[in-house]
């Protein structure tokens, strides 16, 4: 089926299922999803939840109670389906791995929109602060998706600094030659690793760092970690960004996108950074400046970058972090976006998913933990110091 007829049937399922809304006017509420397509893949696999195929496993559910539920992974432009359901949709669930962008100018137009769901963690796609003017609840599932991203970093600190993908591709290549690989593959013992927001998935990372026998760990974040976290890890708070980067061999950004962040990782910061040294980026791509990341790791002032988050999503194909190249030829460890989708993840999005649902039909409480922004106001620290 073309993107146009998915649309298409799917905006006519909307419409059938309103004209079943009609008949249960106490319970029906319009719940609509923009979700990322699965294809064959989604077929094949009932456990990726997340996708426009499978829906979060939560239409029949939805509607045995009467609600209408629009599933879509069609989400640019006012003619979208998103954007023409969300003129009357009084909940909305998107995810990250392909975000339904919530601009203040589509909050103006959702007149009857009264929670956003973001099935996973990163709420940055949405504006908060729009949210917050006109009542609309913001809810994560939190914490549903940390251990996947804190283990996909440390594979991706890993793989930098041992060189991986030169390695990998080299033997795809048919060939096979050692030093062209070890002339830049390093050991992460005895390094001095940072990570920039050292919140739930920070924490982790600190942990599971932990082993690897590092000089030293720091983090930079204007909340202290946790007490527990910081008795196990014994990491060093550096107050001042400059002095932080400057120390650090490795950094891991694990703080969320907002009007403090964005951009924060810029040509004026990285050149405060000691050269060569490992960036790692799992928590949103327009934390870094593209451009600025692409020329360090062109000209070696960053030995590598990876990670799996990116300014625009789908990324375009020439999008620069794609192909960039250290002057030895490695040094990009780029994925799509994936890391806090795994099938363990999805299936606790997704349950996390229906359980935020539940507790609104039934006028019940949230998780505090799940509430970035309550009724008027933000219940986080996380997006920002106010
Ligand atoms: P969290 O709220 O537990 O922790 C975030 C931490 O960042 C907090 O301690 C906060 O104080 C800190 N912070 C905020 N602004 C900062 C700043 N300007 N400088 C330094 N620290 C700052 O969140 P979390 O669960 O650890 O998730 C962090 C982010 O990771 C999410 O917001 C999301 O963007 C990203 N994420 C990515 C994926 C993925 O699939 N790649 C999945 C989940 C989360």
């Amino acid at each position: 089926m073309s993107l146009l007829n998915a649309s298409t049937a799917a905006f006519k399922r909307g419409i059938a299922s309103s004209a079943l809304r009609a008949q249960a006017p106490n319970r029906g509420m319009k719940v609509l999803a923009v979700l990322y397509k699965g294809g064959e893949a989604a077929k094949q696999e009932p456990r990726l939840l997340g996708t426009v195929e499978n829906q979060l496993g939560i239409r029949e559910w939805l509607e045995s109670q009467g609600h209408e539920y629009i599933v879509t992974d069609d989400k640019e432009g006012p003619n979208s389906v998103f954007q023409q359901h969300l003129k009357d949709a009084e909940i909305l669930i998107t995810t990250p791995f392909h975000p339904g962008y919530l601009t203040r100018e589509l909050v103006d137009k959702a007149k009857n929109l009264k929670v956003c769901v973001t099935a996973g963690v990163g709420s940055d796609h949405i504006d908060l602060d729009a949210a917050v003017e006109k009542d609309i609840q913001v809810l994560e599932v939190t914490g549903s998706n940390v251990v996947s991203v804190a283990e996909q970093v440390m594979m991706n600190i890993l793989l930098l600094v041992r060189n991986f993908v030169p390695a990998h591709e080299m033997i795809q290549r048919g060939e096979w030659q050692v030093s062209d690989i070890a002339r830049n593959a390093y050991d992460l013992e005895g390094k001095v690793i940072g990570t920039l927001g050292a919140g739930r998935i920070g924490s982790l990372v600190l942990e599971r760092l932990q082993p690897f026998n590092p000089k030293e760990l720091l983090y930079y974040d204007y909340s202290p970690l946790r007490s527990d976290v910081a008795a196990k890890v014994r990491a060093r708070r550096v107050e001042d960004l400059k002095e932080f980067v400057s120390q650090c061999d490795i950094i891991t950004i694990n703080a969320p996108l907002h009007e403090g962040t964005k951009g924060l990782i810029n040509a004026d910061l990285l050149k405060h950074f000691k050269k060569g040294a490992w960036l790692v980026n799992t928590a949103r791509g327009a934390i870094c400046n593209t451009e600025d990341v692409a020329a360090a790791v062109e000209s070696g002032q960053l030995n590598g970058y990876a990670g799996d988050v990116w300014n625009i999503q789908p990324a375009p194909k020439d999008h620069p972090w794609r192909y960039m190249k250290n002057p030895l030829g490695g040094g990009n460890g780029m994925t799509p976006h994936y890391s806090g989708t795994t099938l363990d993840a999805q299936a606790r999005y997704a349950a996390g998913t229906k359980q935020i649902l539940e507790n609104y039909f039934k006028g019940k409480p949230q998780e505090p933990a799940n509430i970035i922004v309550g009724v008027g106001k933000y219940e986080t620290k996380s997006y920002g110091q106010r």
